[in-house]
């Protein structure tokens, strides 16, 4: 199991935004997590990074808590967030390397799997540029590079599809598509629900820091039939729904 988060609790002060949150993500799994601004979506994300210590429960990446050895818990993980976050005095070359240090990984396979990755974003003849010089997309590109080069069991992907052109989403999928394949997973969260309806193999609904449902397409349209027949339909009956509780 590549991630296994049960019955988590947490937050930033002492009043919980998680409360009592379990679901996992299996092998080979595309799983996205759906919430309303402020559902919890990235307080999971930072408590799965080990940004932030559950008051209780447990969450195990690859069969391991973070307590149990941090540096290889974190090694099984790499993290796309949103916003991207880069070094401004590093080059993108040296953003690479330094990813290859952090996840010690073989410094000629990780560039080697660097350079496809470089080529299909179209940044392959930019390894000396600063982030200054790049856009936003640009630098959400270089993240996808220094994370998917890395051999983590986990790829955590924050909202991927806004940002990206139509272009690197295609081929962000494909990248992801081949990870599935060789036994890795991945959570991301979106809003984006069309195309989360059509790429991911199940579904997490987060609602006030509470798993809602989880489940498969066909296990949401068989539960929800008579709120609509799309991922987005049934989100929004559901929303709605919860927000006049
Ligand atoms: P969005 O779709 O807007 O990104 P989200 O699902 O990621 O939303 P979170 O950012 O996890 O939501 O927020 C969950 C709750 O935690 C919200 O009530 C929010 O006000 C609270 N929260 C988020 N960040 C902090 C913080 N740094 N300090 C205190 N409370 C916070």
């Amino acid at each position: 199991m590549s991630l296994e988060v049960n019955k988590l609790t947490g937050g930033y002060s002492s009043i919980p935004v998680l409360k009592n949150e379990s679901f996992d993500v299996k092998d080979g799994e595309l799983v996205s997590l759906i919430g309303l601004n402020g559902a919890g979506k990235s307080t999971t994300i930072n408590h799965i990074m080990g940004l932030m210590t559950p008051f209780s429960g447990t969450i195990k990446v690859n069969g391991i808590q973070i307590n149990e050895d941090v540096e290889k818990y974190k090694q099984e993980i790499a993290y796309v967030p949103e916003m991207p976050i880069l070094y401004p005095e590093l080059t993108l070359k040296e953003h690479i390397d330094t990813t290859i240090m952090a996840y010690n990984l073989n410094y000629a396979s990780a560039w080697e799997k660097a350079h496809q990755l470089l080529k299909t974003f179209r940044l392959n003849n930019k390894l000396d540029w600063f982030p200054a010089n790049f856009s936003k997309g640009m630098r959400q590109k270089v993240m996808i590079v220094c994370a998917f080069i890395t051999n983590a069991k986990l790829f955590v992907i924050d909202e991927p599809f806004l940002g990206l052109d139509p272009l690197a989403v295609n081929d962000l999928l494909k990248i992801i598509e081949n990870k599935k394949k060789m036994g890795a997973s991945i959570l991301m969260s979106t809003h984006v629900l069309d195309t989360a309806e059509k790429y991911c193999d199940r579904f997490v609904l987060l609602n006030d820091g509470k798993v809602n449902y989880e489940g498969t397409m066909t296990d949401i349209k068989q539960r929800y039939s008579n709120y609509g027949n799309s991922l987005n339909d049934i989100y929004l009956a559901l929303a709605r729904n919860d927000s006049h509780e």
